[in-house]
């Protein structure tokens, strides 16, 4: 395959954030439009990624860890990115996750809001499949999800009835029933980072038209190394090919969705640094609990995780310290009591976190193209949510017949998501991207990803990143966004 001319639109990497990007873009470009993707990584069919199971993610050495804390990221480098590991969880952020600024004076106000990308967020979630509860939800929506929600369990039906406005189904890429895609029903066994039969959504089973459009190419094993410039306009990007030869391919968009730990490199490496690029690196944080139970016998949901608690996400508790969302579990972890092994729930809080240019990622001094992640502390933000969840959730849990509740008090090293290094806003002094996620100087360059979030909302991000950039695409490709 020749990488020769110049393209309509260059994108690097095919995960989230490119894959529905270019989706978008090509419902906009003409039959006769080129489309380049370059990825670093490889096709890795899901038969051979069953095959390989046994390895560990090939992410270790792609990036330095010098966090201070007990921190860690993980990712995948190959077609389809994170899709390919990621657990499928895919509630949407709130609307008052945009306004943290406006509504409790707290860090800063998103340059989108809730409602500018609600048609985007019901394209992602039919793209996707989500399965989900129309009927009830904890954010507002202008259509049904595609799927019907996944069946709760015997404690999560005792928590809707005691809170029925304040616990749901959880919203997931893990199908209920039959999908359009031929993706399989879920099969509820609790290993969703590799799914066993393929149910759950990736970019490989789910976005197959994007990469089958005659306007497409792609280029695997091609690491991209920085955005060529002139002037002030992308003219397309640099990258090594798969036999370490460095080459150019031209473009007239381009597009960086790399994730968040690279994509300020790439812009690092590109003359494009600033004050913002590569500083705030953040993601939520979450902590476990167990509820033993007495007399009610757990574990007969449809789905890995089957409910979301939002006792402490929204309200006025945010202008003190973090909101979180609470997630309970159907993967069996029994109890340790003969005849009452299912009387237990597990169930994790994941708060959210604010940005703090301490933690930041720069270029690592052993490879200047291998990322170096500094991370050294959570905000106090964060560290008080904690401290204020253990009586408010006690008080919800006792609503369930229980023996005991307890809260961990550990922090998880990782909630595997990699935010905020590319920071979106509308001042280009304190921003790195417009709300189009379009670079503030390099007009036809996009920056794409959960490195724009300007802050990290309880919600998992996926779904989000996907909504970002078919409002982006549109905006571009369609002029139709607002
Ligand atoms: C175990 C695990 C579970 C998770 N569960 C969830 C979940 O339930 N819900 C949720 O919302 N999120 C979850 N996530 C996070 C989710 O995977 C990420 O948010 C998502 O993948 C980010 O999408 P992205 O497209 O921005 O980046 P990625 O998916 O990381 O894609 C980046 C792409 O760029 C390629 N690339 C990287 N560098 C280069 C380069 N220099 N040149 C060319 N190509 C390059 C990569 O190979 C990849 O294709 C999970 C993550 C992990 C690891």
């Amino acid at each position: 395959m020749a990488i020769e001319g110049t393209y309509d639109l260059i994108v690097a990497g095919t995960g989230f954030a490119s894959t529905f990007f270019v989706h978008k873009a090509l419902a906009h470009l003409p039959a006769n439009a080129r489309v380049l993707f370059l990825e670093r990584g490889q096709k890795v069919s899901h038969a051979q990624q069953l095959d390989d199971r046994g390895k560990r993610l090939p992410y270790h050495d792609m990036y330095e860890n010098a966090a201070k804390i007990d921190k860690r990221w993980r990712f995948n480098v190959s077609v389809g990115g994170g899709s390919n590991c990621w657990w499928a969880c895919t509630p949407r952020m709130h609307p008052e996750d945009f306004e943290l600024r406006s509504k409790y004076k707290v860090a800063v106000d998103w340059p989108v809001n809730y409602d500018q990308l609600e048609a985007y967020y019901c394209e992602a979630e039919d793209l996707m499949e989500i399965a989900g509860p129309s009927d009830s939800s904890p954010f507002p929506r202008s259509r049904p999800y595609p799927q019907a929600p996944h069946r709760f369990t015997e404690p999560d039906k005792l928590l809707k009835q005691a809170t029925p406005d304040k616990f749901f189904a959880q919203p997931c890429a893990r199908p209920s029933g039959p999908t359009r895609t031929g993706r399989a029903v879920c099969c509820a066994s609790g290993v969703c980072h590799l799914c066993p039969v393929d149910s759950k959504f990736t970019i490989l089973n789910g976005m197959g038209p994007v990469f089958e459009d005659p306007r497409v190419t792609l280029a695997v094993g091609a690491h991209v190394l920085s955005v060529d410039l002139e002037g002030g306009t992308a003219k397309g990007l640099v990258y090594r090919d798969h036999n370490g030869r460095e080459q150019r391919a031209a473009g007239d968009v381009v597009v960086l969705g790399c994730n968040a730990l690279f994509n300020p490199l790439l812009l690092k490496h590109s003359g494009l640094d600033g004050p913002q690029v590569g500083k705030g690196l953040v993601e939520q944080v979450s902590i476990s609990g167990n509820v033993l139970l007495n007399g009610v016998k757990n574990f007969q949901g449809s789905t890995s995780i089957t409910g979301h608690g939002y006792w402490l996400y929204n309200g006025r508790h945010r202008a003190r310290h973090a909101g979180a969302l609470v997630e309970t579990w159907n993967v069996p972890r029994l109890r340790d009591l003969r005849g009452r092994w299912r009387e237990r729930l597990w169930f994790k809080v994941i708060f959210e976190d604010l940005r703090q240019d301490f933690n930041e990622v720069v270029p690592s001094e052993s490879d200047p193209y291998k990322p170096k992640a500094i991370f050294k502390r959570r905000s106090n933000y964060a560290q008080k949510g904690f401290r204020a969840a253990k009586t408010r959730l006690e008080r919800v849990f006792s609503k369930l017949p229980i023996d005991e509740f307890s809260l961990g008090q550990r922090p998880a090293a990782s909630e595997e998501h990699i935010m905020g290094t590319t920071v979106m806003g509308s001042d280009p002094a304190s921003s790195v991207v417009d709300q189009h996620m379009v670079h503030h100087k390099v007009r036809n360059l996009v920056v794409a990803g959960s490195g724009v979030f300007p802050t990290a909302a309880p919600a998992n991000p996926s779904l989000t990143i996907a909504t970002l950039s078919l409002w982006s695409a549109d905006k571009l490709f369609g002029n139709s966004a607002p």
